[in-house]
C-alpha cells in the first residue's frame, strides 16, 4: 500500500439505466423490469480505480449540481477521493447517460448529456494548481475539453509530474498535448484511429504495433495500447513487448480500461516501473471484468494478493 499522490482531471457522470424485455421503438412505451443509478465517467472511475489500489487521489473536474451533482461528489469522497478542486456549478446539469437496455437482444440505446464536463476549463485547472505540482503522476482523458487538460499538463510538466493521457473515447489530439505526454493509453481502434492507419483486416496485435510504430515516430515516449483479454502491447525506448492478461472469466467488461489506467497511475506514482505498473494495472483489470459493474467491480489492493502489496 502507498500514499502515492495522483490526480486525475476529467469527468463524473451518472449513469441511469432501465432495463426491459426489449428496447422500446419510438413513440412507444414499455414496462421495465429493472433500474439503477450509478457514478461513472472517465474520469471519476480512474479516481475511484487509483484510490482502491491505495493512491492518495485528488479529482479535478465541474459538477453541475442541478440534478445528482452533490450525489456524485458524495459517492467519490466515500471513496476515499479528496474532492477539494471539484468546482460545484449550481446551474448545469451534470454528466448524464440515459442508458436503455433491452434484455433478449442484449442491445441497449445511449442519450449522453455532457453537461458541466464540457464546460471544464483552463481557469478551473489553475485553481488546483497546488495539487497539481504536489503529486506523482497526473491522469486525464478525453471526455473533457483539451484545453482543460493542456493547462494541467502545463502545470505539471513545470514540477517534473508524469503524465498520463488515456486518448478516450476516439478523439483527434491537440498535438500540444501529445507533446507533454509521458505515457499514452488507448485501445487498438484509438491507436490506428490517432495514428491515422487505414482501415485494415488485420489481427489487434499487428494494429497496435503498427499504431505503435507510427505514434512512436511522432515522438511519444511510452505507449500503453491495451489488447482486451489479449493484455497490453508496451511500447517505449527499449522496445515493443506484448504483456499478456491475466485468464478469468468475464462477465462484464465495462470499465476495464478505467481501471487499468488507475492501477498504472497507481503504480507508477510508487515509483514502479512500466512495465510492474503494467501488471498492476492488468491484475486489477482482470478481477474487474470478471464482476458485475463498473466502479462497483473495481477492486482493493489487498484483493490482488500477496505479490502486488
Ligand atoms: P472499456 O472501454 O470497456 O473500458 P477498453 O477498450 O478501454 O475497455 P480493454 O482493452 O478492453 O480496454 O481492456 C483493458 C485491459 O483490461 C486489458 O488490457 C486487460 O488487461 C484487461 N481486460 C479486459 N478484458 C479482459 C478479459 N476478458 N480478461 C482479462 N483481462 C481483461
Amino acid at each position: 500500500m502507498s500514499s502515492a499522490r495522483v490526480v486525475v482531471v476529467g469527468s463524473i457522470n451518472m449513469d441511469m439505466v432501465a432495463h426491459a424485455r426489449r428496447l422500446p421503438r419510438p413513440g412507444e412505451t414499455l414496462p421495465g423490469e429493472d433500474f439503477q443509478m450509478t457514478p461513472g465517467g472517465k474520469g471519476a472511475n480512474q479516481a475511484v480505480a487509483a484510490a482502491r489500489l491505495g493512491a492518495s487521489v485528488s479529482f479535478v473536474s465541474r459538477v453541475g449540481t442541478r440534478v445528482h451533482g452533490r450525489a456524485l461528489i458524495a459517492a467519490l469522497r466515500a471513496e476515499g477521493v479528496d474532492t477539494t478542486h471539484v468546482v460545484e456549478d449550481e446551474s448545469a446539469l451534470p454528466g448524464i447517460a440515459v442508458i436503455m437496455v433491452g434484455r433478449e437482444g442484449g442491445e441497449n440505446s445511449i442519450i449522453y448529456v455532457p453537461g458541466s464536463n464540457a464546460q471544464l476549463a483552463a481557469a478551473d485547472v489553475q485553481r488546483a494548481a497546488a495539487p497539481l505540482q504536489q503529486a506523482r503522476v497526473l491522469v486525464a482523458q478525453l471526455e473533457v475539453p483539451q484545453p482543460a487538460i493542456l493547462e494541467a499538463f502545463r502545470l505539471a510538466r513545470a514540477q517534473g509530474v508524469r503524465t498520463i493521457l488515456n486518448a478516450a473515447p476516439a478523439l483527434a489530439v491537440d498535438p500540444a498535448l501529445l507533446a507533454l505526454t509521458d505515457c499514452l493509453v488507448l485501445n487498438e481502434t484509438e491507436a490506428a484511429q490517432l495514428a491515422g492507419l487505414p482501415d485494415a483486416v488485420q489481427s489487434a496485435e499487428a494494429v497496435a504495433r503498427a499504431a505503435a510504430n507510427a505514434l512512436q515516430a511522432q515522438g511519444l515516449p511510452r505507449l500503453l495500447i491495451t489488447l482486451g483479454a489479449q493484455g497490453v502491447l508496451v511500447a517505449d525506448e527499449a522496445g515493443q513487448r506484448l504483456l499478456p492478461a491475466r485468464r478469468v472469466q468475464a462477465v462484464d467488461t465495462v470499465g476495464a480500461g478505467d481501471t487499468f489506467v488507475g492501477g498504472v497511475a497507481t503504480a507508477w506514482a510508487e515509483g514502479q516501473s512500466l512495465d510492474e505498473a503494467v501488471r498492476l494495472g492488468q491484475a486489477a483489470a482482470a478481477l474487474a471484468v470478471s464482476r458485475v459493474g463498473v466502479q462497483g467491480a473495481m477492486p482493493r489492493r489487498e484483493e490482488l494478493g500477496p505479490d502486488f502489496a
